[in-house]
């Protein structure tokens, strides 16, 4: 689907949910509240699971506000929720709403590529990813795997034109073309980032580095006396929210300006309840990069006491 990875998000839920069906969405996080204004501004039947931001939804209360709400036909969720950086328990999700029998959506934009996702095992019916995130090509489409049966059954239900996620793939099926102009640098792009990926060693390669840029970042970011928002155990390996460093001159765009200068960005806070800095290590990040940034971030911490 033409456009940036929100796209991708509004083809399949303005395409898939029809109009006397009701969506679940398992909020916890800047992307999972914006799958709720998507289905605002379409007038789709929703309700929502507001979880904290640093909590990972629970597959037991999905159960019961599925058992509750029979209205319910689709559960979406966002799979590495970028605005902390916690990686989701989509796993145990899918397995409530297959066992409910209902329609299972995910958003995997910050993570298919990176972290391997077994899409059909899990039960999982779509899922949405863009070609600018762990794939490393440019931004200018986003992807949707779909349980094909589901997709057919989409048939007709599209509110938009051009976000028709079965009209897409049915043109696409039929003659290999876009129905409207292609993004055609973004495609060459992507193929070959997909080349790239696969001589690096594919997803489990990939995966490893993050991992590893991961780690370093936060022990380093420890060394200094800065603390992740996400505990181990749910922090996912594309991007870390940190707390401010407990000095009560520091300024963030200070920081970030003294970094970009010297040839990185980082990404200001997304949580509503403290004040955090975000770093991202996907794309072509390696170990050098990693302590380069923790030796900007000492630098200046050591200059602005
Ligand atoms: C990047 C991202 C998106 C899509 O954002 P765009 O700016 O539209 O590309 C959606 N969900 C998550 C979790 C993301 O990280």
């Amino acid at each position: 689907m033409q456009g940036s990875g929100t796209f991708g998000v509004e083809s399949v839920l303005t395409s898939v949910i029809g109009a006397d069906e009701k969506l679940l969405i398992c909020a916890k996080g800047a992307y999972g509240e914006r799958m709720e204004d998507i289905v605002k501004h379409a007038g789709i039947d929703y309700t929502i699971y507001h979880e904290k931001y640093d909590r990972v939804p629970d597959a037991g209360k999905v159960n019961e506000i599925l058992k509750n709400d029979p209205a319910i036909t689709h559960v979406s969720m966002v799979h590495s929720e970028t605005t902390s950086g916690i990686l989701n328990d989509i796993e145990s999700v899918a397995k409530v709403v297959k066992e409910n029998g209902r329609t299972m959506i995910v958003d995997a934009m910050s993570s298919f590529g990176g972290v391997d996702i077994p899409v059909g095992e899990w039960g999982i019916d779509f899922i949405i990813s863009s070609a600018n995130k762990c794939i490393q090509g440019v931004p200018g489409f986003s992807f949707i795997i779909a349980n094909k049966q589901k997709l057919i059954e989409s048939k007709g239900k599209a509110r938009s034109l051009s976000l028709d996620l079965y009209d897409q793939w049915e043109t696409m099926n039929k003659d290999g073309k876009w129905r409207f102009t292609s993004p055609t640098h973004v495609v060459l792009a992507f193929y070959q980032a997909l080349k790239e990926m696969e001589a690096e060693g594919g997803i489990p390669a990939r995966h490893q580095r993050y991992v590893e840029n991961n780690r370093l970042l936060i022990e380093k970011m420890k060394e200094l006396g800065i603390r992740p928002y996400i505990d181990e155990e749910h922090q996912g390996p594309i991007i870390t929210t940190f707390f401010y460093p407990e000095n009560a001159s520091f300024s963030f765009a200070d920081m970030y300006q003294y970094i970009k200068e010297r040839g990185y960005a980082i990404y200001s806070g997304k949580v509503t309840e403290a004040d955090t800095f975000r770093i991202g290590n996907i794309g072509e990040i390696y170990k050098e990069d990693i302590l380069k940034v923790s030796e900007l971030i000492k630098e200046f911490l050591e200059q602005n006491r």
